[in-house]
């Protein structure tokens, strides 16, 4: 027999604007502890889905579970990520409006794995489009090979995304899947030449290793295991219990060949991810004069081939650095230390500018046949976001500062289009809006990307100085420019007691989320992202085709300085803020139960502390701060007619007068609810739990 419990009690609420005491904090955790006991991953905030990582397969994704989410309201099923799904694709569909689904969370929350869902759930249940069906196809396959590429084991994540990702699907005035389109940000590409321990290179090259055939290993010049590249042995784990790579490479290849690969770029694309383990293996030593020279030719040979570029000019270019002083151009010879990162340098671009080149590959395979066409015009666009959450470490650097920023935008967005949907909402039912308090932090936003005074322009400033400006000058012109700022602060700005914890190489920002710290050393470095130049000319006189489309001449004549990697991160959010704005917004808020990535576990601390950099609390503050729930009138009758003998077993007239029958019978006091013009308001759980019980009665 169930105990005295009810089943509220066992199971917790499915919305937290359920629950009676909302402010919490304890209370939401405790809601979340009861649900993930029962394998209920899923729970409400009003249209927010909250997701807890199971880290076990629940059986939850068949195609009955999409099925049963169908076409059904929100409200009637249990809280499910189909549930969104479907709600959002109706939206499209009926409203024909483009809609945006944000998904985040930390590092291995199940932030990928929603969206995999999301699309899984689309392919599967929308009709096929009546020419080019092989897009849904094409929209699946993008994912193994963009992971690949993009995607790495981690300390945090066996799979984790070092990049964030924007990818839009359009349907057609049917509703079938037409086209797509991929943004990616800011992929993570000191990878490449570095792993901390215990983390891995881009999955791609241990998959190529392990699964490529003999044939093209030696057309390749590797060897099979990844012990023999340097850049493959400093996390020391090149073997993962969880990942299969040999089979990873076999979805690989097949994906390749589904999203338009020809042979001949297969193998353009494998002599690449080939050159850069044979960078990561070029040594050099020292001459007489302290100069580095190459001392690995078998290395240098493949490189040659692979790349398709002069032996001799990429040696120099290896060892020496190009400099035009009045016209003229001077070759200084490197020492061993500028040779190496000049080594690095070239391993990190080649690389990550074929991961741009292949977004861009996998745009044009999906990019909707029909663009000529008149119902070109009817198209409706969802979009998927899935891009890192907030980050704290014990170290924190120019990545971390970056990321943080991009949290603080989306952020932002989601406090004034949450604010703004509520507040339409109450417009557009005729009940009075009531002021919520919030934490707006622009203020933080405004303090990095604002013109001249804010970190990223100072940042910018400190990089048109080379040779002067180091990271500490960086630092001390921070101080200068912005001192007394609330959520600024470094070990000169701090008082006493608080200088003892900061060093004098850092800064702290304190987020909306809470306070990072953050060390100056390697800003200007990774702002500049500096490659020398003849390394450049080198690679655009390549003939691998892949890396002609990558290096362009026209970088080499252009006067104009690059934009700085802070500022086109910059500038890329804007842009991204501009179009999830454009669109219906959906939340998928994941949460990582435990850092051991296993099930059953919900570590409380942690859990806390992703409640709060998700906002959560103050999401469901702005939810609730006038009407705990809100129900159509047809709904609520539907529902509750039971329990009102005028109303049982049909009403004839209007719903919404039923409605005001019934609460007028359950003896619903004034204060406690509001009609809108479709819906009933009601303002506390207990009296919507009173009516639900009565039922059961
Ligand atoms: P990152 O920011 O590092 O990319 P992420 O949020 O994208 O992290 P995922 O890669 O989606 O995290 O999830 C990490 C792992 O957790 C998955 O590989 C999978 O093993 C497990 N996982 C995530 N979501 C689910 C789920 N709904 N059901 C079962 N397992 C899951
Ligand atoms: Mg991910």
């Amino acid at each position: 027999m169930e105990s005295a419990l009810t089943a509220r009690d066992r199971v917790g609420v499915q919305d937290f604007v359920l629950l009676e005491n909302f402010t919490s904090e304890a209370a939401f955790i405790e809601n979340l502890r009861r649900r993930f006991r029962e394998n209920l991953i899923y729970t409400y905030i009003g249209p927010v889905l909250v997701s807890v990582n199971p880290y076990r397969d629940l059986q939850i994704y068949s195609r009955q579970h999409m099925e049963r989410y169908r076409g059904v309201s929100f409200y009637e099923v249990p809280p499910h990520l189909f549930a969104v799904a479907d709600t959002v694709y109706r939206a499209l569909r009926t409203e024909r409006r483009d809609q945006a689904v944000m998904i985040s969370g930390e590092s291995g929350a199940g932030k990928t794995e929603a969206t995999k869902r999301l699309l899984q759930f689309y392919a599967e249940t929308c009709p096929a489009p009546e020419r080019g069906g092989a897009v849904r196809d094409r929209l699946l396959q993008s994912n193994p090979v963009l992971e690949a590429f993009g995607n790495a084991k981690t300390l945090r994540n066996d799979n984790s995304s070092r990049f964030g990702k924007y990818m839009d699907v359009q349907f057609d005035f049917k509703g079938a899947p037409v086209g797509g389109h991929i943004l990616s940000y800011l992929l993570e590409k000191s990878r490449v030449v570095h792993q901390n321990h215990g983390e891995r290179n881009f999955h791609v090259f241990y998959q190529l290793l392990e699964g490529g055939e003999e044939e093209i290993l030696r057309r390749l010049g590797l060897e099979r295991n990844p012990q023999s590249y340097l850049y493959l042995v400093k996390g020391q784990c090149a073997k993962v219990s969880s990942i299969n790579d040999k089979s990873d490479w076999k979805v690989v290849r097949k994906a390749l060949t589904v999203i338009d690969f020809t042979e001949d770029e297969v193998e353009d694309l494998l002599s690449i991810v080939a050159s850069v383990l044979h960078l990561g293996n070029i040594h050099f030593a020292a001459d007489e004069e302290s100069n580095a020279q190459v001392t690995t030719e078998n290395q240098l040979k493949y490189l040659t081939r692979l790349l398709g570029v002069e032996g001799s000019t990429l040696r120099e270019a290896l060892t020496h650095r190009k400099i035009i002083a009045k016209g003229e151009e001077l070759l200084s010879p490197l020492n061993l230390e500028q040779a190496a990162y000049a080594r690095d340098a070239l391993a990190k671009a080649v690389y990550s500018r074929t991961f741009t080149w292949l977004v861009r590959k996998i745009n044009r395979s999906l990019a909707s046949k029909d663009a000529e066409s008149p119902s070109w015009r009817s198209t409706t666009v969802l979009g998927l976001l899935d891009i890192y959450g907030f980050e704290v470490f014990q170290h924190n650097s120019f990545e971390q500062f970056c990321i943080n920023y991009c949290n603080e935008k989306l952020q932002q967005l989601f406090i004034e289009l949450t604010l703004k949907s509520e507040q339409e909402e109450y417009e557009a039912e005729g009940i009075a809006w009531e002021p919520v308090q919030y934490f707006n932090n622009k203020i933080i936003c405004d303090l990095v990307e604002e013109k001249f005074k804010g970190i990223i322009s100072i940042l910018d400033e400190e990089c048109l100085r080379p040779g002067e400006a180091t990271d500490l000058t960086f630092l001390e012109k921070l101080e200068d420019t912005i001192k007394h700022h609330p959520h600024f602060l470094t070990h000169k700005l701090a008082d006493q007691r608080t200088r003892k914890s900061l060093d004098r190489g850092e800064f702290r920002l304190l987020h909306y989320a809470g306070e990072v710290t953050y060390s100056v050393a390697g800003f200007l470095d990774k702002n500049n992202d500096l490659l020398f130049r003849n390394l450049k000319e080198t690679m655009c006189s390549s003939e691998n085709p892949i890396m002609s489309q990558c290096f362009d001449r026209s970088e080499l004549s252009d006067k104009k300085r690059p934009e700085t990697v802070a500022t086109q991160f910059k500038m890329s959010l804007l842009q991204l803020v501009e179009i999830l704005k454009s669109k219906e917004p959906a939340y998928v808020r994941c949460i990582k139960p435990n850092d051991a990535k296993q099930p059953g576990r919900f570590d409380e601390v942690l859990i806390r502390h992703q409640v709060k950099y998700l906002g959560l609390m103050e999401n469901l503050r702005v939810r609730r701060a006038g009407f705990a729930y809100r129900r159509k009138y047809e709904a609520f009758l539907q529902r509750y007619k039971s329990l009102c003998p005028e109303t049982w077993p049909t009403w004839a007239g209007r719903p919404q007068d039923g409605v005001a029958v019934l609460v007028r019978h359950l003896g619903y006091k004034p204060e406690e609810y509001k009609m809108g013009r479709t819906k009933i308001f009601i303002r506390f759980p207990k009296t919507l739990f009173a009516t639900e019980d009565a039922l059961e009665v």
